[in-house]
């Protein structure tokens, strides 16, 4: 049996000599518009991808779930598996098929998958048909140089992650396709750089802060109540003592950029009274509420950052007597954190090491992703994000994966899928 040494200098010619197939492939994916909003066309690209895997020896599944009712939009998974010897170590690589809309601002078709001076463009370059692409193209080097495998390994094209992930990543655990019992270490290849290894993410809670007041004709507003006065008071004291408070709360997490390591909260949206565009008639507003988009850290939990603005509701409305302000929860996920010393991250961190030729930069995004699914409902706590592309590129218009960090990323997840999943 070749050595590990020889089979990882072969896999990585591979990786060099199938530049163009990998770039190939990442501009096939992204020439197929699976914007998400609202979920277009995941089935020609779930079986794009199923078919390449097919290619590449792995079986593979196209699921929809059960519970999905959009007929128009259907969401269509892909889920493919390559066994050797054994079902474990399982090294599973999942990438989101969705991409945002494009958007405005574009100097070049967001859906051609144009190639120039090194860069792959288009909507879902960065994020992440580039980074699924490379994960592939390494899993695929492995096999041309000749590993055995020890374990299985698994690639999974899923739906959704711009909007939740719940019919996508958030199924599969659901069904036990990426779970503990199953599943030993997942990549995501998001696009957080060819040198950094993204480790989890802090917290989100969404809530509606509802205000009723009582309707009375706008001129005689002293026999009504305004729903916006107690909101306007719920907003000023969010400004002035809430979010001081947050900016003094730090995690001790790697978040990047540096600037959201800090507890934060965002007012997505406002609205009390009458509708702006309609004909107006002079009423008090009986009814408004805002929407809060709150981020919280790991060392905060959930139940702290929720009581907080429930207490902040409450000590506004009992300012005065006739406020009623009440508050919903619409939307929770909870921080998460791959642990210290694990193993995957050890094997990217030699493998960036090795091919990089610097230290792997450990950090958190400041968003969330499908890690969420992945370790919440999965129950796989052997996670992280790792792939080409710059951040600050995701959603922009004119966005670009350099072709040199594809190269980069996917010989790093070779030698790491070598060192996990394959024998001797
Ligand atoms: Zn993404």
């Amino acid at each position: 049996m070749p050595s590990k040494s020889s089979i990882a200098d072969r896999a990585l010619r591979e990786i060099d000599q199938a530049r163009d197939e990998m770039v190939g492939l990442a501009a096939d994916l992204l020439r197929i518009p699976t914007v998400n909003p609202p979920g277009d066309a995941y089935r020609e690209c779930a079986e794009l991808l199923a078919d390449r895997l097919r290619g590449y020896a792995y079986d593979t599944e196209l699921l929809r779930p059960e519970s999905d009712a959009d007929a128009r939009h259907p969401r269509w998974n892909v889920l493919a598996a390559r066994r050797g010897a054994g079902a474990h170590p399982c090294v599973h690589l999942n990438g989101h098929l969705d991409v945002v809309p494009a958007g405005d601002g574009w100097t070049l078709d967001p859906f051609a998958g144009v190639v120039r001076d090194g860069l792959l463009y288009g909507r879902g370059s960065a994020d992440m048909k580039a980074g699924l692409a490379a994960a592939v193209i390494a899993a695929e080097a492995l096999r041309r140089a000749g590993a055995s495998l020890a374990g299985t390994i698994e690639v999974s094209g899923t739906v959704d992650e711009e909007s939740g992930g719940f019919a996508g990543v958030g199924w599969l655990a659901e069904t036990g396709r990426i779970s503990s019992a199953r599943t030993d270490h997942v990549i995501i290849p998001e696009p957080l750089g060819v040198d950094r290894i993204c480790v989890g993410h802090r917290g989100v809670y969404w809530s509606r802060v509802r205000s009723r007041g009582k309707i009375a004709h706008g001129s005689m507003p002293f026999l009504g109540s305004s729903a916006v006065d107690p909101l306007g008071r719920f907003l000023e004291r969010l400004r002035t003592e809430l979010r001081p408070a947050l900016s003094r709360r730090r995690t001790d997490m790697p978040v990047v950029p540096a600037e959201a390591r800090w507890a934060s909260i965002n007012v997505n949206a406002v609205a009390a009274g009458q509708a702006l565009l309609t004909p107006q008639t002079p009423c008090v507003a009986d009814a408004g509420e805002v929407i809060l988009d709150r981020r919280f850290l790991i060392e905060e939990g959930f139940e702290a950052a929720r009581r907080e603005i429930v207490e902040l509701a409450a000590a506004v409305a009992a300012e005065n007597g006739g406020w009623k302000l009440e508050v919903e929860d619409m939307m929770v996920v909870h921080p998460t954190r791959t642990p210290a010393g694990d193993p995957l991250v050890l094997a990217l961190e030699d493998a960036i090491l090795e091919v990089v030729g610097h230290d792997a930069e450990i950090v958190a995004s400041p968003g969330t992703y499908d890690h969420k699914h992945v370790t919440r409902i999965g129950g796989v706590v052997s996670c992280v994000a790792y792939g080409p592309g710059v951040l600050e590129q995701a959603h922009q218009p004119d966005e670009w994966c350099r072709i040199d960090d594809m190269i980069g990323s996917a010989k790093v997840m070779a030698l790491a899928m070598l060192r996990l999943a394959v024998a001797g």
